[in-house]
């Protein structure tokens, strides 16, 4: 049974008040008042000039020895490429259209603008975009055209938002965007959908630029970051980010179309085997950040990417045959083989259990905002 949100919900009513509500249908937007907006002004239209020249100036002297993320690989962006694979002065989009695969308050009816940048600063073995995200695989265009086409999505798409997806590895050319695209009458919120593994020095250029911050926590142990997203440090960065994105926007508030229009929403995918380091997720983010932080507790794990495939290091000969990804074990005089996969205790969907654990464990660190199915004929805020 899911907490009742807030007190505030359920007032001492007058008894003509309760006469009235026995005789009319009650409807639940779980929607708490310090959570309701009047309205919302982008923060990107409240920049002074002098915090403009300041961010200009930020982004060229990062990218001219680039540490914007915690891969701190040192290059000069404008004379070659780092870990992510990507220049100083263009990105690679691979994907810029109306979404609706996004949160309902996030993606509401007309669809959130995603922009869909190709490269990452991960390599998560089950990547469900990996074919973007792994290699360079998209269009290249410069800050300034995409500012033109944030402008195209909110005229002619009549989206809600801007929303980058994946672009930790190129946050200085998404703020000369957004700030080109200011120029050029945007007047959207924007969304940081990242994997969390950001830098601080990052989120700083992003501070007074984001509007609503979507974080994925991945995983809590560094055994399991550094063998499936190939970064150790990843929880402790991931950790040391979300507060920072909590510290500039706070809990998740929408204005009464029921769109979220500032704070942050925290998701979740829930992992094959794996539902401890959920609930250690879930835990820290009651104790640490927020219990009325908004939660998206992800089921939708499918192997992907690298998970299943042959293990092709182990090749073994069967009688005559040679074969890649495969066993060969013997048994009294008895040959058998056996086909290897990579990364096998992740080769399978997740069970109803797995995700319902990671949920419980929520609810009993006092997490109570979460992205449900709707139970009314609204959005679910
Ligand atoms: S953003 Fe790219 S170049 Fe910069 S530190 Fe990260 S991976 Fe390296």
């Amino acid at each position: 049974m899911a907490r009742m949100p807030y007190p505030l919900r359920s007032p001492v009513r007058s008894p003509a008040r309760l006469t009235s509500h026995l005789l009319e249908p009650t409807r639940h937007l779980h929607l708490a008042p310090p959570f309701l907006l009047d309205n919302h002004t982008p923060r990107y239209l409240s920049l002074p000039p002098t915090t403009i020249t300041h961010k200009y100036s930020l982004c060229h002297t990062h990218l001219l020895n680039c540490n914007l993320c915690p891969r701190l690989c040192s290059t000069n962006r404008y004379q070659t490429t780092g870990y992510c694979l990507i220049p100083a002065t263009t990105v690679s989009i691979n994907t810029l259209a109306p979404h609706f695969g996004e949160e309902p308050c996030i993606q509401g009816h007309n669809g959130s603008g995603a922009v869909f940048f190709s490269g990452c600063n991960l390599r998560c073995v089950f990547c469900q975009n990996w074919d973007i995200a792994h290699r360079k695989n998209g269009f290249d265009v410069t800050p300034e055209e995409l500012g033109g086409w944030m402008v195209k999505l909110q005229e002619v798409g009549k989206v809600h938002n801007i929303n980058f997806v994946t672009g930790e590895h190129v946050v200085p050319q998404v703020v000369q965007a957004v700030l080109a695209a200011r120029e050029k009458g945007l007047k959207v919120p924007i969304i940081y959908n990242t994997s969390a593994f950001d830098s601080l020095e990052s989120l700083e250029l992003l501070g007074g630029v984001v509007d609503i911050y979507l974080p994925d926590f991945k995983v809590w142990r560094a055994e399991s970051s550094k063998r499936l997203l190939k970064a150790e440090d990843y929880a402790r960065v991931a950790r040391e980010s979300i507060k920072k994105m909590y510290e500039q926007v706070g809990d998740l508030c929408f204005t009464g179309d029921g769109i979220a229009k500032k704070g942050v929403l925290l998701r979740h995918l829930v992992m094959p085997g794996m539902e401890e380091e959920g609930k250690e997720i879930m835990r820290w983010v009651a104790g640490e950040v927020s219990r009325d932080m908004f939660v998206n507790i992800m089921e939708q794990y499918r192997p992907d990417a690298h998970v299943g495939k042959s293990a092709r290091s182990t090749k073994a000969s069967l009688g005559s045959e040679q074969l890649d990804g495969v066993a060969v074990t013997e048994q009294d005089g008895e040959r058998s083989a056996t086909t290897k996969v990579r990364y096998s205790e992740i080769n399978r969907p997740v069970t109803g259990e797995e995700v319902s654990s990671v949920r419980r464990a929520a609810e009993d660190a006092g997490l109570w905002r979460f992205c449900d199915p709707v139970r009314h004929d609204g959005f679910n805020i």
